[in-house]
Formats: C-alpha cells, structure tokens, sequence
C-alpha cells in the first residue's frame, strides 16, 4: 500500500515512534529514523521488514538540526510523504517546582519541533499533490492531569496545531491529524511506574495497576502495534478526508 512513499517519524528509535514505523515499513515505505538510544536495535528491526532506511541523529529541540533531517531525507528519497511527529519527553511535578528548563525542553521537543518539520515538509508535499502529517499527542492533548503542566500545555498546543495544518491543507490531498494514546506501556511510562512504586513503597505490579485505576478504564495499556495499526489507516486512501481530527485510543479514559 505505501510502496515508493518515505515515512519520516521523529523519536522512532523507542516505543511508539518504533511501533508506527515498523507498521509503515510493513507497507513498505520507506523509512526516516530518528531518536536516541537503541539506534542499531531499531533499524534491524525496521530493515528485517524489506525496506529502506535512512537515520538521522536529529536533536528534536534544535531547529538547525531539524533543517539538515528534512534535507537528508529529501536527499535520500526524494521527498516525506509521510510525516509522523512523535518524539516527546515527559517530567512531573508541582508547577511552583517545575524546572524551567525543563518546560523549555518539553515545549521544543513535543511541540515546537512539529511546527518545524511540517513547514519544511509542505512544500514537497504541495508539489506531490499528497500528504500525511500524524502527530503523535496524547488523552493528555484533550484534558489535563495534576504536574503534567509542560506536557498538557504541549500536548493541547499539538491538537490546536494538527487543526490549523488541517484546515491550511483541507482542500488538498494533504491531510493532517492527531493520535491521543492513553497509557502506553514505554520507557516513557515505566518511569512513572518506578517513581509511583519508589513512592509509595509497593511493587511495580501494584504500581501499575494503581496507575492504570487511576486512568484507563479498560485496565490495560494501549500498544505501540495498536497505535501502528491507527497510523496506517490515516495513510489508506479511506482516510482521503479524515482531516484535523484528535483520535484517543485510551482505553475510554477521555471518556469519563
Ligand atoms: P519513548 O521514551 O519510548 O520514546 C521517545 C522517543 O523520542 C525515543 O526514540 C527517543 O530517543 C526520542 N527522543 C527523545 N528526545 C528526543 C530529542 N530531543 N530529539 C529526538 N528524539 C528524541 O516514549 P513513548 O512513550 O514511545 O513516547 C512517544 C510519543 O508518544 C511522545 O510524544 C509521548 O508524549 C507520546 N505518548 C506516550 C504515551 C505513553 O503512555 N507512553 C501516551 C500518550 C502519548
């Protein structure tokens, strides 16, 4: 289905970004990795799929090295048809003990940096008469929760962004859109399983479900292959229209 298209995810290196680009891949685009960590790790397993990849070491919080991603992957591949805005960190506390450069941190990477890789990827897609931008939000895009301030704050600028993108592209074959995951059993997310069991002095199991009550009625964690298989369908011709919508897969958490 999406042989001959290039799929750029951000923060793909880990989790969810991982999860989309694998499911890309097995559609058979090619792909743009991108993250820290377990660089070889990911690209095996995206290779092992039958496709191209191309790496690029991007800090996702500094715009001149968001320029030369955009430009590597139009070198490579000729243009992103696929744009899947992804990479995101996460820290928690009272706002009154909020690091401010960790606000800093969160706003450049979960937020600004999609500002920067749509307007370099439109024009090609203008071109091309073709498009798909997914940003990877969160149930946090569509309410709040107590010391997530950074995040929610980027989080909701994310959803607001995906509708204005959407209604610049809405009478072309671009279209733009927003994934809001519940929990989402990563890196991301063990974290604040360790700290809530560090805290309260249980065990991650007890942590985990204490976390999950909290939040997610279904009782269990959305999967990157779940948020995969959401991905492709925002790529499939039947998601042509589908356009400036936030889409939770949260286990009916923003339903409460
Ligand atoms: P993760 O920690 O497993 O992966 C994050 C990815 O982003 C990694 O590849 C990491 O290397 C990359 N990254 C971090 N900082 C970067 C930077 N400065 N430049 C480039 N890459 C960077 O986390 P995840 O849970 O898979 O999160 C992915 C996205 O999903 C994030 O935007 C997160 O907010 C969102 N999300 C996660 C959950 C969840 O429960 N895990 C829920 C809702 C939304």
């Amino acid at each position: 289905m999406l042989h001959g298209k290039t799929a750029l995810v951000t923060g793909s290196t880990s989790g969810i970004g991982l999860g989309i680009a694998k499911a890309l891949a097995a559609r058979g685009a090619n792909i743009v990795l991108n993250g820290f960590g377990d660089v070889e790790g990911a690209r095996t397993q995206i290779e092992a799929l039958g496709v191209p990849v191309l790496y690029h070491g991007a800090d996702m919080s500094k715009p001149a090295e968001i320029e030369d991603m955009m430009r590597a992957a139009a070198a490579r591949f000729g243009r992103v048809d696929i744009l899947v805005n992804n990479a995101g960190i996460q820290h928690v506390a009272p706002i009154e003990e909020f690091p401010p450069e960790r606000w800093d941190a969160i706003l450049a990477i979960n937020l600004s940096s999609a500002f920067h890789t749509i307007r370099l990827a439109l024009p090609a897609m203008r071109a091309a008469g073709w498009g798909r931008i997914i940003n990877v939000a969160s149930v946090h895009g569509l309410v709040a929760s107590v010391h997530k301030s950074a995040y929610v704050a980027a989080k909701h600028g994310l959803v607001g962004l995906t509708k204005v993108v959407a209604l610049e592209t809405a009478t072309t074959g671009i279209t733009c859109n927003a994934i809001c995951p519940g929990w989402v059993l990563t890196p991301l997310v063990q974290k604040q399983v360790d700290a809530k069991a560090a805290a309260l002095g249980i065990s991650n199991e007890e942590a985990t479900r204490l976390l999950l009550g909290e939040k997610e009625p279904s009782m269990r964690f959305t999967t990157p292959e779940e948020l995969g298989e959401l991905a492709v369908f925002f790529c499939s011709p039947a998601g042509d229209n589908v356009r400036g919508v936030s889409w939770n897969m949260d286990g009916g958490w923003a339903a409460q």
